[in-house]
């Protein structure tokens, strides 16, 4: 029993990322042995997790944030993010560790989700918010684009990529205020896209919304264009700012 337990320790705290890589077959969140009929996450964890209530994300102070933009006509988001919460370890494993079975996991989670309230009825493409290339080819993949491709799949909607271009990293904004985040964000991205956009629907997508500080950036580069309507999508979200 203490062996089992000191095991365990040394396994969450030090072999994570091994583990993860050689046994694929542990909780994405927890790290417990999954039995045969478990997929990606334990049943203890599935219980934790909290699936986001519309009327609550649509109140929150971040969704507010994106509302002030007369481009956004709708947000959605899979789970509330809370730090030290079970979302944040999941979160932190999606992004970290390239789990595409994670990602086909939530992705059909989220695209039932999705057409069941009905919000992507009339959008025209699919992009995601984007990564540096330099970053891309550090990590070896870019979780959001995999998780794009899963939504595309299961919702019939066109992903087109490479719609934002990174043309610079931006620094880390946990120190910053508000407005500095934003200006830090907002010349380190370009529209990449030349067909016309007027009157189109599009729908951003991001793995988990913080500062918003990215999002807002991208519809920035969008304030132009005639018409145009976004929806944001995201596997979670922060209701509060609390960096
Ligand atoms: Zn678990």
């Amino acid at each position: 029993m203490v062996f089992t337990k000191i095991f365990k320790l040394i396994r969450n705290h030090f072999f994570n990322k091994i583990f993860y890589s050689i046994f694929p077959s542990f909780c994405s969140i927890c790290g417990v042995f999954l039995e045969d009929f478990q997929q990606e996450i334990c049943t203890a964890c599935r219980h934790q997790l909290d699936v986001a209530k519309p009327r609550d994300f649509l109140a929150s102070n971040t969704s507010s944030l994106f509302f002030t933009n007369k481009q956004v006509v709708g947000i959605h988001v899979l789970f509330r993010f809370e730090k030290f919460g079970v979302i944040q370890k999941l979160i932190h494993n999606f992004k970290y560790y390239e789990n595409k079975k994670l990602s086909l996991l939530l992705g059909k989670w989220h695209a039932q989700q999705l057409l069941q309230c009905k919000i992507l009825d009339d959008v025209d493409f699919l992009v995601i918010v984007p990564m540096h290339p330099r970053k891309k080819k550090q990590r070896g993949y870019n979780q959001v684009e995999t998780y794009a491709e899963v939504l595309s799949v299961e919702t019939g909607i066109f992903y087109q990529k490479n719609f934002f271009k990174k043309i610079k990293t931006s620094k880390t904004q946990s120190r910053q205020s508000k407005k500095d985040r934003f200006e830090n964000v907002k010349n380190t991205l370009q529209l990449n896209y030349s067909e016309p956009l007027q009157g189109k629907h599009i729908v951003i997508l991001d793995d988990v919304i913080t500062t918003g500080a990215t999002l807002l950036s991208c519809l920035d580069l969008l304030k132009t264009i005639p018409d145009i309507k976004v929806t944001l999508v995201s596997i979670a979200m922060v209701y509060d700012d609390f960096l």
